[in-house]
């Protein structure tokens, strides 16, 4: 798998200062996508054990302290990418304890593979579906478009969707 970017701190992508990772290959190719230059799957680094080990400190750090790890992209479920990201999660699972794992994904949630739901049940929070255009509205929080799903698949998950909703005084 190759990587785009990674933030060790970012405030943007979900709820929380957390560690945001941008992975290479996406295929739906959404007009109007705001990183494009994902799109092809070899864009970037090849994510390393090193990239894993930092990921998996800068989770751990106490300053600033991190809610959880972001997985962006590209599309961290691009076929391509699930063996790296499913052993990523089992990584943060085992060695970063409370920390929430929210992923952002093209593909719908209906339609997974089994090995892209394999991932889907392992993390707290899913959102899904393309980036449509005409139904684009930058007052959404955490995406782009109304199509787009917020999906909490813990408690965990769903307390942090409705912590930060009611912060920001809007609703899904
Ligand atoms: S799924 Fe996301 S990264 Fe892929 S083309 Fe659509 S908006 Fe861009």
């Amino acid at each position: 798998m190759h990587i785009s970017a990674y933030y060790p701190t970012d405030m943007v992508n979900g709820p929380g200062i957390r560690c945001t990772l941008f992975v290479s290959g996406c295929v739906h190719h959404c007009k109007g996508c705001y990183n494009a230059r994902t799109w092809r799957a070899d864009h970037g680094v090849v994510f390393t054990e090193a990239h894993l080990q930092q990921v998996i400190d800068d989770l751990n750090a106490v300053a600033p302290p991190r809610s959880g790890l972001s997985l962006s992209g590209g599309d961290p479920l691009l076929p391509a990418n699930c063996e790296a990201v499913a052993e990523l999660i089992r990584q943060v699972r085992k060695q970063c304890p409370g920390k929430s794992i929210w992923c952002w994904t093209g593909y719908e949630l209906e339609t997974l593979t089994q090995p892209q739901q394999t991932i889907v049940d392992e993390i707290d929070v899913l959102i899904d579906g393309r980036f449509e255009q005409a139904l684009c509205d930058p007052n959404l929080p955490w995406r782009g478009s109304r199509n787009q799903r917020i999906i909490p698949r813990t408690a965990l998950g769903r307390r942090e969707i409705a912590a930060e909703l009611l912060a920001e005084d809007v609703s899904v």
